[in-house]
């Protein structure tokens, strides 16, 4: 039963993803050029991102920093593949998911590079870090084990537009566009091998968080992303796709906003009570449909502030959506 079910699954994924690809599994190292690897995060089970890295000459490059504990599995299976030193490992941004294992890097011989919005983002919400009362980190400390036996450490080589790393064979471009799941977003781009590491600004499957993004300002950045001619995209979360990867999360920001703008002038309890409906629209959106998930409610309130609406009464979209966050993020794990 469970390998028919198993079958069907890799079946309908088959489907959207490029053939290559079509037997991604979480937590499997994927060879997606020499020298280029990719690794599905387990979120569901420990709240792990996705880890993308590249072997140069004189050193490995990693994209995304992960939880500590996602650090310390990928770390062996990085060695597995290369005696190359680990010098890097690029945050895209400020998330603890993508962030909070920097220490474990740092403690391995890597330096945390990232946007210089991932230090601003910080300074906002990782109070606790900056001398002021507990943030972030000491909230998810309590959840996770691998964070309360960890410290922050923010990234301490910083970029406005582009860093580049180039060693005559292998070239990768780290790129911000502008705001767009955070205000420090990084993308990683290989523009020989055309493959495009973009860490949650664009994700496969219902994982968008919007709550320190911008929707209107999401969807400039990936039509900047997109400009690049990325022929394999590497999501934050879920599994790798093709450069219509970016095209699809576009798609369900821009479908999302035209289901809330026809309601942008009514009371924010009519909008709340119109949620059941938007989300049946974009359900039956065929190219979207897999984006709609839990963090929905807190979209729609999102977008609506965005457009100058008020938030949902006592925020209580808000606060699920934190909760939610959390959860998916790995939160609810007692270890
Ligand atoms: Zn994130």
């Amino acid at each position: 039963m469970t390998s028919l079910l198993r079958c069907a699954s890799l079946w309908s994924f088959a489907l959207v993803l490029p053939t290559p690809f079509a037997l991604a599994e979480v937590n499997k190292v994927e060879t997606l050029a020499p020298g280029v690897y990719f690794h599905e995060g387990d979120l569901k089970g420990k709240g792990h991102c996705n880890n993308g890295w590249v072997v140069f000459e004189d050193y490995v490059l990693v994209i995304d920093g992960n939880f500590p504990s996602g650090a310390k599995e990928i770390i062996p299976k990085i060695k597995a593949v290369t005696d190359k030193p680990i010098r890097f490992a690029f945050d895209t941004h400020h998330h603890g998911d993508h962030a909070y294992g920097n220490l474990v890097w740092v403690e391995n011989g890597a330096t945390p590079v990232a946007q210089a919005g991932v230090i601003e983002e910080m300074m906002k919400y990782e109070t606790g870090y900056y001398g002021g009362k507990p943030g972030r980190w000491e909230n998810e400390a309590k959840n996770r084990k691998d964070v309360a036996e960890s410290k922050l450490k923010p990234p301490t080589l910083l970029f406005n537009r582009d860093m580049i790393f180039d060693d005559g064979r292998h070239r990768i471009e780290l790129l911000h566009f502008g705001t767009a799941h955070t205000r420090g977003d990084g993308f990683a781009w290989l523009p020989k091998e055309k493959i495009l590491f973009t860490g949650d600004a664009c994700v496969n499957g219902p994982y968008n968080y919007t709550g320190d993004g911008d929707t209107g300002e999401w969807i400039k950045t990936l039509e900047a992303a997109r400009k690049l001619g990325a022929k394999v995209v590497c999501p934050g979360h879920g599994p790798v796709g093709t450069g219509e990867l970016l095209a699809d999360q576009q798609t369900y920001f821009v479908e999302l906003r035209k289901q809330v703008k026809k309601l942008a002038r009514k009371k924010p309890s009519d909008v709340q009570a119109a949620v059941p409906q938007i989300k049946e629209a974009l359900q039956k959106q065929q190219r979207i449909a897999r984006y709609v998930g839990d963090f929905f409610t807190a979209q729609v309130e999102k977008v609506y502030v965005e457009m100058g609406g008020k938030p949902f009464s006592s925020s209580k979209a808000g606060g699920d959506e934190q909760e939610q966050h959390a959860q998916a993020h790995g939160a609810d794990l007692k270890r």
